[in-house]
């Protein structure tokens, strides 16, 4: 099997919350959590990659996981530039810092003792009406504080702008919301000629790949709904990334070309980062 250098790949490790936002993406919760097979599968195909998203759900929720999925990439020793988790601010926990705390270490070994932040706290209108609707208000503040001071807190997320019509969005003031377009996956086969000799070499694909918990290779800001039925492209545990990616079409260019292609596709199909 080929190894993938992916440029982002968002891990939906848990469907679980304790908000229920008007703008979720996601819709409906649920109690899945990411399986460890699913989590094995992953990491058979990906060697490293530029940016993990660790999404849910809320990811405090499911701090097993996140050690479970820490533990895989130092095992496996897998390249990681970036780390990415947005949170809701409702919940503090000290093991949650102690997880962030040691897989800081391993990120400073991989890139030469740089690190970035990891966490986003989402604030927008939607999310401050759950805080109120759960009088989570005050508790929300302390959180902020704590976590500035616990050296990993990057900033807060607003999506009330422009929203994909997916989850509960989808009964929002339709003026508020665009149709997903999906992502299209760019690839790019290194060291050898793109047709040939598909057994070894590196690949690399883009812009952002998506797994769900049970292991669907899916569209990033699809609802969960969604990412079972229209946006499921295969299961990373009944094939590999690179035959799962192959079947949507990709653009494959070659390595060169890789980088801008991802960007100008990100660009035009991520509304909300314009
Ligand atoms: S937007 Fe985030 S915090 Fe709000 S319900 Fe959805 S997953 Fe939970």
């Amino acid at each position: 099997m080929r190894k993938v250098y992916l440029q982002n790949l968002g891990l939906i490790i848990t469907e679980k919350c304790n908000f229920n936002c008007a703008m979720c993406l996601r819709g409906k919760c649920s109690n899945k959590e990411m399986s460890d097979e699913v989590l094995e599968a992953t990491f058979e195909n990906v060697i490293g990659t530029s940016c993990l998203s660790v999404c849910g759900g809320e990811v405090t929720l499911v701090l097993e996981r996140l050690e479970k999925l820490f533990s895989y990439i130092i095992k496996k020793k897998i390249l990681l530039e970036q780390l990415a988790i947005t949170i809701n601010g409702s919940n503090y926990n000290q093991d949650f810092i102690k997880l962030l705390d040691s897989f800081k270490k391993y990120l400073e070994t991989v890139n030469k003792g740089y690190y970035e932040p990891a966490l986003m706290i989402s604030y927008d209108k939607f999310h401050l009406a759950e805080m109120k609707r759960l009088g989570l208000e005050k508790v929300f503040w302390e959180n902020c504080q704590k976590y500035q001071k616990s050296g990993h807190l990057l900033g807060y997320q607003s999506l009330d702008k422009k929203l994909f019509n997916e989850g509960n969005a989808i009964n929002l003031n339709s003026k508020k919301t665009i149709p997903l377009r999906p992502m299209p996956y760019i690839m790019s086969y290194v060291g050898n000629d793109l047709k040939e000799d598909r057994e070894d070499g590196l690949l690399n694909i883009g812009p952002i790949v998506t797994i769900n918990t049970e292991g669907i290779v899916t569209e990033a800001d699809g609802s969960y709904l969604n990412q079972r039925t229209i946006y499921n492209y295969g299961n990373i545990l009944d094939s590999s990334l690179e035959d799962i990616c192959l079947n949507r079409n990709p653009l494959i260019v070659p390595p060169k070309k890789y980088f801008k292609e991802c960007v100008k596709a990100q660009k035009k199909y991520q509304t909300y980062l314009k």
